[in-house]
């Protein structure tokens, strides 16, 4: 709980009042305190204020909810006819756009992000996906087979997989909330969903919002809870399937728990994402896609474009453009509307990335904008860091290989396009990759050499429910969004009838 005084008056009414209410887990349809009664806080990473405390959801709270989801599972959920299904899941769309100012303002609130960004992207694409995923459960069919043996009737049928774990990070918690419940959902699991410690709230609100369009108690739990509540659930024998998004370490061993346990697993992990500008490109549009792919919500996606291959005759037109940009961005809090860049999430990936740019100027990498914590006046004690562009000229140094996820750009110039295919490909991950150029033939030459689950033609980062996204080599497993995400949450069935 917050008192009115701590909060910034620019918050409206609806995010006031659920901030000022206590909080608590979601347990089939209980709202209920940790059973051992811990809790934490959660700040506004512009200011480092208290904003809420929460429940540290403990072994016994994944027990319930996890018996929560299997109990709705086997009980009126999957009573529920395909058509009703959809309908819920439209519904929870249509509440989500009811709620738009105020889910906006408590991500911006929670994360940091602007509130005209949470809004335009985060809460608008949350509706859109469970839209778009409300239409799936009356299309979910099996086929009839036509096997050779005779008098035999072969079918198949698809279930869902059951009871789900969601491991969601805090960079767009509402929207990751709704890219692993709207395939869930539809195809008919119940989930147990746990938002990251740094941003506990929307998840929260989601959960309450479903239960009041209607879904069964137990189809959609919340735990609010940190790494260890992450890990109880993904080692509790009654979860089939794991579905997570976060960092390729903690992925790694979420996914070698769940080939132990042989549970059914999706990881959506790290990138250091390639974006290659062609040396017929107009130089103010590379600049705009470069800023964009990578300063976009504080440099803090998994799909960002930290790496930028310019061909060499452009390389310092295309740079000192791009650094005078990055210098005259203006950051702020997310609540405040004229922010361009807010805080990022937390004092640690502040540390971390502080860490980074560090060691990349002792390693010797060009610094050319930003580099440095950025203090907006006496008050403020938020995670603010500039907008920072580093000029390399090899693929060694670790701020050229890691992912960094904040706003920290690194560009270096190339010769030829097989030259920079191989650079681009030279990295453990292959989330995304980008080209801008008007020679469309070179655009899609270089899209079929780019290892990389999605690779983006002249504009960086855009998505739809419809269209797969996830990563080929340390990037991930599997894919969300459209047909293949509701693929991995159905079970396929074979059966065999002797006539
Ligand atoms: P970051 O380092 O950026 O915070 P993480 O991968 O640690 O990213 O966190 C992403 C999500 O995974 C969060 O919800 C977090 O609580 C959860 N998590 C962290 N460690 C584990 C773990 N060992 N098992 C399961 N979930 C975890």
């Amino acid at each position: 709980m917050s008192t009115a005084t701590d909060l910034p008056p620019a918050l409206g009414e609806a995010a006031r009042s659920y901030l000022e209410r206590e909080h608590l887990l979601l347990i089939g349809d209980e709202r209920r305190a940790a059973a051992d009664g811990r809790t934490f806080t959660t700040e506004d990473p512009a200011s480092g204020s208290v904003i809420a405390t929460v429940p540290q959801a403990g072994e016994a709270d994944v027990d319930a909810a996890v018996a929560a989801a299997r109990d709705a599972l086997e009980g009126d959920w999957a009573k529920l006819p395909a058509a009703r299904r959809g309908r819920l899941i439209a519904a929870l769309a249509d509440a989500i756009e009811a709620h738009t100012v105020e889910l906006a303002e408590l991500e911006a609130l929670d994360q940091g992000k602007p509130v005209t960004l949470a809004r335009a992207v985060d809460v608008r694409a949350t509706a859109a996906h469970f839209h778009y995923f409300s239409g799936w459960p009356t299309k979910i069919s099996g086929d009839t087979l036509p096997v050779s043996q005779p008098n035999l009737f072969c079918y198949t049928r698809r279930e869902p997989v059951g009871v789900c774990a969601q491991i969601i990070p805090w960079n767009f918690p509402l929207l990751m909330a709704a890219w692993k419940l709207g395939p869930a959902l539809a195809a008919g699991c119940t989930s147990v969903l746990k938002p990251a410690e740094q941003t506990p709230l929307t998840a929260l609100r989601l959960g309450e919002l479903a239960l009041e369009v209607g879904f069964p108690p137990g189809v959609i739990n919340v735990l609010t809870g940190d790494g260890e509540t992450g890990a109880a659930l993904v080692a509790h024998p009654d979860v089939d399937k794991i579905a997570f998004t976060g960092s390729t370490a903690v992925g790694r061993e979420i996914g070698a728990q769940a080939g132990r346990d042989l549970k059914r697993v999706t990881l959506e992990l790290g990138g250091k994402s390639a974006n290659i500008v062609l040396a017929d490109a107009d130089p103010a549009a590379a600049v705009r896609n470069a800023f964009q792919a990578i300063y976009f919500n504080s440099g803090q996606a998994c799909n960002a474009g930290s790496r930028l291959f310019l061909p060499v005759e452009r390389y310092d037109a295309v740079v000192a453009e791009l650094a005078e940009r990055a210098a005259a961005t203006k950051l702020g809090p997310g609540l405040d509307p004229d922010t361009q860049l807010g805080p990022l999430v937390s004092a640690e990936q502040h540390d971390r990335v502080r860490g980074f740019v560090e060691r990349g100027i002792a390693d010797g990498a060009e610094l050319l904008a930003g580099g440095s914590a950025t203090p907006l006046g006496e008050d403020q004690s938020g995670h603010f860091f500039a907008p920072t562009l580093f000029s390399v000229t090899g693929d060694e140094l670790e701020i050229a290989r890691e992912e960094i996820f904040g706003p920290v750009l690194v560009a270096s110039p190339y010769s030829s396009l097989e030259e920079v295919a191989m650079r681009a490909n030279d990295s453990d991950y292959g989330l995304a990759a980008g080209v801008v150029t008007s020679d469309l033939s070179a655009a899609h030459r270089l899209a079929a050499m780019l290892k990389a689950g999605s690779v983006y033609i002249n504009q960086w980062g855009l998505s739809d429910p419809s269209a797969p996204f996830g990563g080929f080599k340390a990037s991930g497993v599997g894919r969300e969004h459209g047909r293949e995400g509701l693929e991995s949450y159905l079970e396929t069935k074979t059966v065999w009838v002797g006539l």
